[in-house]
């Protein structure tokens, strides 16, 4: 296939007068499809429906009646299978409830209402900023938009955000207070964190001493392809003396049911103890049943890694029509460039500048509902309207097909468009 960004003017229109036809056929065909966001479809979460019969008897390991008020930071059995899962101590995690973003907004507000470790709130230091490495996810550059701190989009590299424009900013700017992190095939291009990327966060020099990683290791167990290894933020920060650095976010929305799962966050013993302080005040404890019925229906994290596989199995067909459809579409068209993740929830993809938008819309208007373009930037601003976010879990392979093809129908029309102009 041709390079499109190449032809003549003639050529163009010839182009753009055919994908008009073969786009309104689609418009004929009322479709509804929606690819919009990373839900696993029914047929994934069936995988898991042994789970809601996990629960014989609701005493835990130590005699507690897990059906009873108590246990704030979570079963000792439920601490030790995430321990083991993710080589953090028992006693640098807290079992959060259903949802880790609910513990990422806490946390963000403990800091925002009452600082930590002795420096002053972040509201009472005037206007303070957040690095977004971007495209990102939409609900932690939310959270920020919520609290009104100022967000700062850096680049996205293959190894992870752009380290030398990271060290650069928060080396000079004290009220640059964290960086959102999503380390392991990220939301929304499927990127693995380097070694040296980890290690460059955990180390750099920050001028606020009260700077927080918020790392959302959101895909942590999540291989679609192949299992990406990601060094440990804990062990490096730790040598480095920056342990109080990290925040560290994990759930089952994507192991069990989204929604209904288990999650929790890690943090050095010091902040643990400060967010205890808080947790007490806000809950007498969160959902043991739920921590219990994940502990008994998978038993260890052997267990956790084998169900992920036949997760990865069902989700592989996905992604290979994601990726087939726009290779045979979009391959040599230069009117496209996208990622070929290992894993995760999603692909992005960049049009030529200024097609996002349009795009998006085109498939709209043809009956498929894409997620927003510019929601993967903060304060919905692509700067150059170029990301758009895929997302294949939740369609049927026979829906996805359809639309991946419609997709790519408004991937060049909307291309064409801007070449013509
Ligand atoms: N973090 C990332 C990067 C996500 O993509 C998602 C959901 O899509 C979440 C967090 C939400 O997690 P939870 O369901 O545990 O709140």
């Amino acid at each position: 296939m041709h390079n499109w960004t190449t032809l003549s003017k003639n050529e163009l229109e010839e182009l753009r007068e055919q994908l008009e036809k073969t786009y309104a056929g689609y418009i004929s065909q009322n479709l509804k499809l929606d690819m919009s966001r990373g839900k696993p479809a029914g047929t994934q979460l069936d995988i898991t429906n042994g789970i809601l019969d996990a629960l014989d008897n609701y005493i835990t390991e130590d005699g507690t009646d897990a059906r009873n008020y108590g246990v704030l930071d979570g079963l000792p059995e439920a601490k030790k299978l995430f321990s083991d899962l993710l080589g953090i101590p028992t006693s640098q995690i807290i079992i959060g409830g259903n949802s880790s973003l609910n513990l990422m907004y806490d946390s963000m507000m403990r800091l925002y209402v009452f600082g930590t470790q002795g420096h002053l709130p972040w509201c009472k230091q005037g206007p303070v900023k957040f690095l977004c490495p971007s495209p990102g996810y939409d609900r932690h550059f939310a959270i920020c938009e919520d609290l009104g701190i100022e967000m700062l989009n850096v680049p996205m590299t293959e190894e992870g955000p752009d380290m030398d424009f990271v060290e650069e900013l928060v080396k000079k700017d004290a009220s640059i207070k964290g960086i959102w992190c999503v380390p392991l095939y990220s939301n929304p291009q499927g990127i693995c964190y380097s070694e040296e990327t980890v290690k460059r966060l955990a180390n750099m020099e920050v001028a606020a001493p009260d700077f927080r990683i918020f790392w959302d290791n959101a895909y942590g167990v999540h291989p679609v392809y192949k299992e990406e290894k990601l060094a440990d933020i804990f062990e490096a920060a730790e040598k480095a003396g920056n342990e109080d650095r990290i925040y560290y976010f994990f759930s089952t929305s994507k192991i069990t049911f989204p929604g209904a799962g288990v999650s929790l966050m890690a943090a050095s013993t010091k902040n643990i103890a400060e967010i205890k302080k808080h947790l007490t005040i806000q809950t007498i404890g969160h959902d043991k049943l739920n921590q219990l019925r994940t502990v008994r229906y998978f038993k260890d994290a052997a267990g956790i890694h084998h169900h992920m596989e036949k997760l990865a199995a069902e989700l592989r067909p996905k992604f290979d029509i994601v990726l087939e459809t726009l290779e045979r579409e979009l391959g040599d068209t230069g009117l496209a460039t996208w990622t070929k993740p290992m894993g995760g929830y999603f692909v992005a993809l960049d049009t030529l500048e200024g097609c996002a938008k349009e795009t998006v819309e085109l498939a709209k208007k043809a009956g498929v509902v894409l997620t927003g373009a510019g929601a993967t930037y903060p304060y919905g601003k692509d700067p150059k309207d170029t990301n758009i976010r895929l997302a294949p879990t939740y369609p049927t392979v026979d829906e996805l097909t359809l639309a991946m093809e419609l997709f790519c129908v408004c991937v060049k029309l909307a291309g064409v468009n801007k070449l013509l102009k």
